[in-house]
């Protein structure tokens, strides 16, 4: 099944400037910002500018280009951010099981605390 876009969605009014953000980051493909209820003392979000849902739909539409400019632009902002040192997370939901609550491709980069497991223990 095709992936379906809302762009009512928040990040997409973030992009066409209807709503304000904290900037990280910009380039050509991609936009990073801190989220605006931070989990930790490093929360950046970092989105692609195209239409994308969720990183299955990017990983497979997305052009070279995009693909290559948000991967840069992560470790952008890691470099920026410097959570080498300490250790960080990469995260990224999508969809139901995750509770994917804005449905325009994101991953968190958090960091500056400790970041504790995964995934709280649940069913396998
Ligand atoms: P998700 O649960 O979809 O992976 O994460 C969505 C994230 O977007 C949440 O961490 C939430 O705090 C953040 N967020 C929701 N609305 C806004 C907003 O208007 N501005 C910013 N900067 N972050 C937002």
């Amino acid at each position: 099944m095709a992936y379906a876009y809302d762009d009512q969605n928040i990040f997409a009014k973030i992009l066409r400037g209807e709503i304000p953000n904290k900037t990280v980051l910009e380039t050509d493909h991609s936009l990073a910002f801190f989220d605006i209820y931070p989990q930790a003392p490093v929360h950046v979000l970092v989105i692609p500018k195209g239409a994308y849902v969720c990183f299955d739909h990017f990983a497979q539409e997305a052009s070279d280009a995009e693909i290559i400019d948000y991967t840069r632009a992560v470790g952008e902002v890691c470099k920026m951010q410097g959570v080498k040192d300490g250790g960080w997370r990469l995260i990224s939901n999508a969809g139901e099981a995750a509770i994917q609550e804005v449905p325009h491709l994101h991953v968190h980069i958090l960091a500056g605390r400790p970041l504790g497991p995964m995934l709280s223990k649940g069913p396998t």
